[in-house]
Order: C-alpha cells, then sequence, then structure tokens
C-alpha cells in the first residue's frame, strides 16, 4: 500500500510568557531563559527556509505583543500561526477562559493580520470547557489532547466523568484534535526546571531523544503506513546547537522516505476534515 504519511513541525513560541505566566517566576535569570526563544525562533526561521517546511507556531498574545518583529518574520515566511493563550498561565474559571482565548485571538489578528485556526492548551492542560469556547470562536482544530497518537479525530462535548460507574462518552463535534504527545515534545525531554512543583531534570542527550522521536516516525510509516506525525518544539529549549543538529538529522531521516509531506496543522485539519466529514451518531 502506498504511504501516505504528513509530517508537522509545530512551535510553541512562549518566550518569556512560559515562565512569568506558567511559573510566575520573578527573576531576570528565569526571564533570560524566555528571552532566548528569540535567538532560537530565528535560528529555527533560517533553517525552516533552508529546508523549504512551513510549520505551525502556537504563539502566546504576550509573546506576539512582546516580539512583534519575530512574529512578522515568522508570518512573511508563510507559517502558521495558531492561539496559545495570552500569558501561559491557569484560567480561573469559563470566564475567565474565554477571556483569555479571544485576547490571544485579538493580539494575533493585530499582529499578523490573520484570525488563528488552530488552538494549543498552554501545558496541554485544556479544560472542559475549551472544546464548546473553540467551536464558539471558530476554530477548526485543537492539538492538546493524547486519545490517540497518530490519528486525527473529532472532539467531544458533554463527556461525563462517575467515579462509581463507566465513563460517559459525549457526542462529537465539528471541532478536529491533531493529536499531541509528551514524548513527541522536547520540553520535558531537554528543559531542566526547578520550581514550587518539584524538578524537571530534563538535559537529556539528543542522541536519546533522536531515538524516542524517529522510533515513533518509524513505527507509524512502517507498520502504519497513513497518518500525522506532529512534534512540538519551543524556540527556547529546540533552539541550542545540539538539539537543532538533532533535528536537521531528523528531519533528513524524515526526508528520506517516499509518500511523506511537510504540512501545517491547519492545512492536515482541513483536509482531514473533507476526508471524514462527521457523523452524526454521536459517542462512541
Ligand atoms: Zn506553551
Amino acid at each position: 500500500m502506498a504511504k501516505n504519511v504528513a509530517v508537522c513541525l509545530s512551535f510553541d513560541f512562549d518566550a518569556i510568557s512560559l515562565w512569568i505566566g506558567g511559573f510566575r517566576a520573578t527573576s531576570l535569570s528565569a526571564v533570560s531563559r524566555g528571552e532566548f526563544g528569540r535567538v532560537g525562533a530565528l535560528r529555527i526561521l533560517e533553517m525552516l527556509r533552508e529546508w523549504g517546511v512551513r510549520a505551525t507556531w502556537f504563539i502566546p498574545g504576550h509573546t506576539a505583543e512582546t516580539y512583534p518583529a519575530v512574529v512578522e518574520k515568522v508570518v512573511g515566511a508563510g507559517h502558521e500561526i495558531g492561539n496559545h493563550g495570552y500569558l501561559h498561565s491557569r484560567p480561573k474559571d469559563a470566564a475567565d477562559e474565554e477571556r483569555i482565548l479571544v485576547r490571544g485571538n485579538e493580539v494575533l489578528q493585530r499582529v499578523t493580520g490573520k484570525r488563528p485556526v488552530g488552538y494549543r492548551s498552554p501545558g496541554a492542560g485544556l479544560s472542559v470547557h475549551m472544546v464548546a469556547l473553540l467551536l464558539k470562536h471558530g476554530f477548526v482544530y485543537d492539538s492538546s489532547l493524547m486519545g490517540d497518537d497518530f490519528s486525527p479525530y473529532y472532539c467531544r462535548t458533554g463527556d461525563r466523568q462517575h467515579e462509581d460507574g463507566r465513563y460517559e462518552f459525549g457526542c462529537e463535534v465539528d471541532l478536529v484534535e491533531l493529536p499531541f504527545t509528551w514524548g513527541l515534545d522536547d520540553f520535558p525531554a531537554f528543559e531542566y526546571v526547578t520550581s514550587r512543583a518539584g524538578i524537571q531534570q530534563g538535559l537529556m542527550a539528543p542522541s536519546a531523544v533522536y531515538e524516542i522521536w524517529a522510533g515513533d516516525f518509524d513505527f507509524l510509516y512502517r507498520r502504519i503506513g497513513e497518518g500525522v506525525y506532529t512534534l512540538t518544539m519551543h524556540p527556547q529549549v529546540i533552539g541550542r546547537g545540539h538539539r537543532l543538529l538533532m533535528l536537521e538529522r531528523l528531519v533528513t531521516h524524515i526526508r528520506s522516505h517516499d509518500g511523506v509531506r511537510f504540512a501545517t496543522m491547519g492545512e492536515v485539519a482541513c483536509e482531514w476534515k473533507r476526508t471524514h466529514p462527521l457523523s452524526v451518531a454521536a459517542g462512541r
């Protein structure tokens, strides 16, 4: 059977927002870790240009306002921009979530001239309210859930969880999930973090991460043959030299296969919707 694999390189350009929003850090050292995201982003843009690959950048509103010139370069190079909240913080409630989503959209629209169609929840913490909010605000896809790996699927609303009975699945809705996984994310693998929550060791050898990332691609290609391979990276993490060399090695490996194409997540989600129309049958 002919292979048909889409490869999506995604970059969460969290920059400083991750440290002051996500980790509530105040030191200049913490802020400077986010500043390195600018350096990494410029390196990545250059490499993507060389490879002729268009990627998907999830950008918090705070980053778009802090680094508008870099974001303009991302847009100018033809990459897709997705919504990644505003300050990489955890919302207080559903109303706060909608406010942050709308604020992120407004900033991205202002800086990039385009409305995002994709969303990734900061810290992969998609709440029970968010699917309905994404539908309400016209999003085509989300990339924060882990219910599959290489097969997109429709998100659901109305799931109900019970401690004394089975889990009840709600109705599939017109929002495509392009699955995310921490195993194909550079942050836990590489980033050393000490926070109130404890220590994240990170700092893995790029050869070990290559084994995981290439292993998942090889499994998809050889044993499944059709699907979407999505990598989640952060310019401030993958942007270090030894890691970018690993990414280059991986892209070269992926490109040596027939029936593989690089695409933006928006393109993949729209194409998948066309070929897999939402059925009216609810649940699973
Ligand atoms: Zn993020």
